[in-house]
């Protein structure tokens, strides 16, 4: 994921000038990434401001995106939060490298989001229970839901 020049062309209202030396992250995740800076195009273009990206990458299995405003207004925020928290939740289950369905995995010196195949090829094992992502929401936990793509209350019993 080094197209850059290509990813500025088409959200004009964020900034990838601290990206220049590449994503750090596998092309598996592509359409996540894609996803989050649509919608912080979307956001800061409705709410103004400009998003500068830091930095796209894999931590820990999972995908981090560190970005940045200059006194943006809270709405403009708040939505690409929100947005973000959904690309990091998403990417425990998509394998990194490929895009396919994936499981957190871990091979004694690695975390990696992987495909059964990809796994395999780390010598790697589903982490269980996987990460769960939360996230406050009027006062209320809701949780990253895989099989709705979204974030749900947390079911209380
Ligand atoms: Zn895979």
């Amino acid at each position: 994921m080094d197209k850059i020049a290509e990813l500025a062309d088409r959200y004009p209202h964020l900034t990838f000038g601290n990206l220049r030396f590449g994503i750090e992250c596998g092309d598996g995740w592509a359409d996540i990434v894609d996803a989050f800076l649509a919608t912080a195009e979307k956001v800061s273009a409705a709410g103004g401001g400009t998003l500068h990206l830091l930095q796209i990458k894999e931590k820990m299995g999972g995908l981090r995106i560190y970005y940045r405003m200059a006194e943006p207004p809270q709405r403009t925020w708040m939505g690409i939060d929100e947005a973000y928290y959904l690309a990091e939740a998403r990417s425990f289950h998509v394998c990194e490298h490929c895009g396919r369905r994936g499981l957190l995995t871990y091979n004694g010196l690695l975390y990696a989001t992987r495909c059964a195949e990809h796994a395999a090829e780390l010598e790697s094992e589903p982490v269980s229970p996987g990460p769960a992502i939360t996230i406050i929401v009027d006062n209320a936990v809701v949780a990253y839901d895989p099989g709705a793509d979204r974030f749900m209350l947390t079911r209380v019993d």
